[in-house]
């Protein structure tokens, strides 16, 4: 799978979000904005997935990573 970049990373939009969740990402629970956080077992870094509305048809998926 590849080197873990989880802990270089600090918000991650688009593309390289989508792949990430796609690819290293596992969902684990919502929290109480109904938004979805992701895990990374290699790391145990925790991801928060967010939406911005692209403009246009599409949202733009976004990855911040939650400080502990
Ligand atoms: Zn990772």
């Amino acid at each position: 799978m590849g080197t873990c970049r989880c802990a270089i990373l600090n918000v991650l939009s688009g593309a390289l979000a989508r792949d990430l969740l796609d690819k290293h990402l596992r969902e684990v629970r919502t929290d109480g904005m109904g938004r979805t956080v992701h895990l990374c077992e290699d790391s145990e870094i925790e991801w928060l997935e967010e939406r911005r509305l692209g403009g246009y048809d599409d949202d733009v998926t976004v990855l911040r990573r939650l400080e502990h």
